[in-house]
């Protein structure tokens, strides 16, 4: 009789200690096995490797008077159509030159785009006021603001030291610029700016941050920098969610005298 309850019961040991194992065994394989990664077959033919499709716009680099045949000219040197005051929306009332430049004609507010932008390339050539004895801050203050609310400083700063989150091509009171790369006073400044807006769900809260890289006469001054926020004269970054905006030119309003020219722009998005 023992042995018919005991034979059953010797079975399900069994089977028991065999389930057992089979676990142990899948798990040690799940640790011990290599992460299979999803690759595709080597390839070994060099076509494989070739993307033709769809062939790219072609664009002139120097199209339109030295901008690219596809930018939107803001600044060629004939008149500020493309610009008005930030102040009450009227006509831009900086001063024309016939050197094809225009200067900040002090006190009469800064200058905006009357287009909307969102991320752009975009090209400025800006020159300090050779006259000027200011210092600080207020030689030769000036400014490109990407969608009317981040700015990158233009200043001198030849001889003229000043906090280096407020010198020319830093992101105002955010980014130092990563070296100065100005030309001597009174001559002509690039800048080549990558910009990228940022952001904003439904609600208003930002998702993602804009970015900024700067080339400063060619060379690399901010290196995809990402903005906080605003660039406050006083007080921190803000964060207030906002769409396309203008390309705005400031006027510091403290006979500045500085000049622009040959400003272009690129839409991104
Ligand atoms: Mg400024």
């Amino acid at each position: 009789m023992k042995k018919y309850v005991l034979f059953p019961l010797f079975c399900i040991f069994l089977i028991s200690c065999g389930q057992t194992q089979e676990k142990k065994t899948e798990e040690t394989m799940e640790q011990e096995a290599p992460k299979e990664e999803v690759t595709q077959k080597e390839p070994t033919d060099p076509k494989e490797t070739e993307v033709w499709e769809p062939a790219r716009e072609i664009v002139n680099p120097t199209g339109q008077n030295g901008a690219p045949s596809d930018a939107i000219v803001l600044f060629d040197g004939s008149n500020l159509d493309e610009w008005v005051s930030a102040k009450d929306g009227g006509p831009a009332q900086w001063v024309l030159n016939d050197d094809g430049s225009m200067t900040v004609k002090d006190k009469t507010g800064d200058i905006k785009t009357k287009r909307n932008f969102g991320s752009v390339q975009l090209h400025v050539e800006w020159r300090s006021n050779s006259e000027s004895t200011a210092e600080g801050q207020a030689k030769s203050n000036s400014g490109v603001y990407l969608q009317d609310l981040y700015e990158v400083q233009v200043l001198d700063n030849n001889d003229n030291p000043t906090y280096i989150n407020g010198q020319a091509a830093s992101i105002y009171k955010q980014a130092p610029p990563l070296v100065q790369a100005l030309v001597p006073t009174g001559e002509w400044n690039t800048y080549d700016i990558i910009y990228h807006a940022p952001e904003f769900d439904a609600e208003g809260n930002k998702t993602k941050s804009g970015t900024i890289t700067v080339l400063h006469n060619g060379v690399l001054v901010q290196d995809h920098f990402e903005l906080q926020g605003t660039t406050e004269y006083i007080g921190w970054p803000k964060n207030n969610a906002h769409g396309k905006g203008p390309i705005k030119l400031q006027d510091h309003q403290d006979m500045s005298g500085v000049s622009y020219r040959n400003i272009w722009v690129r839409e991104l998005d």
